[in-house]
C-alpha cells in the first residue's frame, strides 16, 4: 500500500494539475470501496482508492455495536472489526491511497483507440491532483434523508440529529447528544441508535414508526428494543417540534391508512432530542455529473450483471448503488464490481463478459406487483446472473415469478417478504436466452402477493 501526499508548487505561474495513472480509480473507502479495491487488485489492476476521510473504513467505524461479518467471516463482529480486516489486507497489497481527500468530479474522456480514460480531480489539503483510470468504480455510500426532506412542522431549536450524526457524537467524539430522546423511524440505524442511547444513560421515551410495521431487522427490534423495554408506535409520526432554543417536547400523532395524521390523536412527548432515522440517499452527485443514468426507485445507477453503469468503464456497489442492509452483502457485491471494473480494465475496454452475448443482447429488468426494485436494471449477457430487490411492504406469502412478453418463465416458492430484508434471486441464464427466443427486449420480476401479513 502507498499512501500519496501531493507537494504544492510555490511558483505564482499557473501550474497544469498533476495527474497519476491507474487502472481502476476507487471513490470512496468503506466497505464497498475497499472490497472493490482489493478484489481488482488481485486480478492484477493498478489500484487507487480515494477517501474524503482521514481514515479508511467508512460508515462502520461508528458502528461499534456487533452484528458484522456473520456471512463473510462465520464469525461476529463489531463494525470496526469488520472493517480493520479489511484494511489490514488493503495495506498488505500495492493499492495506492489518497486519504483526506475529497473526489470532486469525474471527467469521462472522449473514446480513444479502442479505449475511455476517465479524469478523477480531488481535492485534499494539498492542493488538487488528478487521476486517471480505465475504470472507475463508484463506491461513494449514502447520506441520512434530514427534517427538511419529511417536513416537520414546528420550530428550529437545537436538539434534532440524524440518527447517525448521533451515532458518531456518541461513539466516535464522545459527546452526549441529549438526556431525554424521541426517536423518529424504525429502520435499524434508528433501532440500534435507542439501545446506544439506553446504554449511555440517555432516556429513552419511544420510537415512532409511521408505517404499520417495522423498517429494520427483525432482530434488531428484538435485540435493541424488546431487551430494553424501549416502546415501538407504529403508525404514528410526529407532527410538531416544540421548543425555543432547544427541544422542549415533540407532538406525535396517529397516521391513518394513507399515513395523514388523525386529527384529535395528538400526543405531547416531552424531550429533548428528537433523533431521526427515517431513510437514506445514495451519495450520487458525482455519478449524475458524470453523466450516469440513475434509478429512480433505488436512486443509485442503473446497472447491468457486471455492475458497470450507462457510462462505458464506471462501475458502482455498495450503498451508493442501492441500500444494503448488511455490510457482508455490501463486501461480496462490490467485490464483483471489482472484478469486474479490473477485467474491463484490462482489456482495455473490449467487453469483460466472456459469456456476454454482444449487441443482440440489451433487455431491460422491470419490477412490478410488490417488487419496490430489481437490480440490475439492464442484462446484456447470456449468463447466470444474481438478481436483488425489496419488497414495498410485509407479506406473509407471495411468489416471485419471471415473466417476458406476457409468460411466465419461472415461478419460485410461497414465501413470506419483509421490506427490511434485501432479496437475492439466481436468474438462470436459460431463462435469458428465452426471453431472447421470444423476442421481447424486457424482463419482467414480479412478486405477487398470495395473503397479506
Ligand atoms: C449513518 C449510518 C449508520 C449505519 N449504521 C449501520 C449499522 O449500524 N449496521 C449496519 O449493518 N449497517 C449500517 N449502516 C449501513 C452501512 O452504510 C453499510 O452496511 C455499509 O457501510 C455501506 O458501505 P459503503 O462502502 O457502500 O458506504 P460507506 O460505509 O458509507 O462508505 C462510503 C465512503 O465513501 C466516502 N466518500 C463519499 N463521497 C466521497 C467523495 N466525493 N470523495 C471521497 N470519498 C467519498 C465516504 O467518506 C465513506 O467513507 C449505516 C449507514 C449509515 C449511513
Amino acid at each position: 500500500m502507498a499512501e500519496f501526499k501531493s507537494s504544492a508548487t510555490d511558483s505564482g505561474a499557473v501550474e497544469s494539475v498533476p495527474t497519476q495513472a491507474f487502472d481502476v480509480v476507487v471513490i470512496g473507502g468503506g466497505p464497498a470501496g475497499m472490497a472493490a479495491a482489493l478484489s481488482a487488485n488481485k486480478a492484477g489492476a493498478r489500484v487507487a482508492i480515494v477517501e474524503r476521510e482521514q481514515n479508511l473504513g467508512g460508515i462502520l467505524r461508528q458502528c461499534i455495536h456487533p452484528g458484522f461479518g456473520l456471512s463473510h467471516f462465520k464469525q461476529e463482529l463489531t463494525g470496526p472489526e469488520y472493517a480493520q480486516r479489511f484494511i489490514d489486507q488493503v495495506r498488505e497489497t500495492d493499492i495506492t491511497l489518497f486519504l483526506d481527500s475529497m473526489v470532486i468530479g469525474i471527467d469521462s474522456g472522449k473514446p480513444a483507440k479502442d479505449t475511455t480514460v476517465h479524469t478523477v480531480t480531488l481535492m485534499s489539503p494539498a492542493g488538487m491532483l488528478q487521476l486517471t483510470g480505465r475504470t472507475v468504480v463508484l463506491a461513494m455510500g449514502c447520506r441520512e434523508r434530514t427534517r427538511s426532506e419529511i417536513k416537520i412542522p414546528g420550530s428550529r431549536p437545537a436538539g434534532m440529529f440524524t440518527a447517525g450524526l448521533a451515532q458518531r457524537y456518541i461513539n466516535i467524539e464522545n459527546l452526549k447528544p441529549g438526556s431525554r430522546a424521541v426517536i423518529l423511524g424504525s429502520g435499524d440505524i434508528g433501532l440500534i441508535m435507542a439501545r446506544r442511547c439506553t446504554l449511555e444513560g440517555i432516556s429513552v421515551e419511544g420510537v415512532y414508526e409511521l408505517m404499520p410495521y417495522a423498517n429494520g431487522l427483525r432482530r434488531n427490534v428484538k435485540n435493541c428494543l424488546d431487551d430494553f423495554g424501549i416502546p415501538l408506535h407504529l403508525s404514528t409520526t410526529v407532527t410538531r417540534v416544540i421548543g425555543h432554543d432547544r427541544v422542549e417536547a415533540v407532538e406525535v400523532s396517529q397516521v391513518d391508512e394513507r399515513l395523514a395524521p388523525i386529527s384529535g390523536t395528538e400526543r405531547i412527548v416531552p424531550c429533548d432530542t428528537l433523533l431521526l432515522s427515517v431513510g437514506l440517499i445514495p451519495e450520487n452527485e458525482l455519478s449524475v455529473a458524470a453523466g450516469v443514468e440513475l434509478d429512480p426507485r433505488t436512486r443509485g445507477a442503473v446497472v447491468d450483471q457486471s455492475l458497470q453503469t450507462g457510462v462505458p468503464g464506471i462501475f458502482a456497489c455498495g450503498n451508493v448503488l442501492h441500500v444494503h442492509d448488511l455490510a457482508d452483502n455490501v463486501t461480496t457485491e462490490s467485490e464483483r464490481a471489482g472484478a469486474a471494473a479490473a477485467a474491463y480494465a484490462l482489456v482495455c475496454g473490449a467487453v469483460a463478459d466472456a459469456d456476454a452475448a454482444g449487441p443482440g443482447c440489451q433487455l431491460t429488468v422491470s419490477p412490478v406487483g410488490i417488487a419496490g426494485y430489481a437490480l440490475p436494471g439492464r442484462i446484456t449477457a447470456v449468463a447466470l446472473t444474481k438478481l436483488n430487490f425489496r419488497v414495498c411492504r410485509p407479506v406473509n406469502a407471495a411468489c416471485v415469478r419471471i415473466l417476458a412478453d406476457g409468460k411466465e418463465l419461472f415461478a419460485g416458492k410461497v414465501r413470506a417478504f419483509k421490506p427490511s430484508v434485501m432479496e437475492s434471486f439466481p436468474l438462470p441464464a436459460k431463462v435469458i436466452q428465452r426471453t431472447l427466443d421470444l423476442g421481447a427486449s424486457e424482463i419482467v420480476l414480479s412478486v405477487d402477493p398470495v395473503e397479506e401479513a
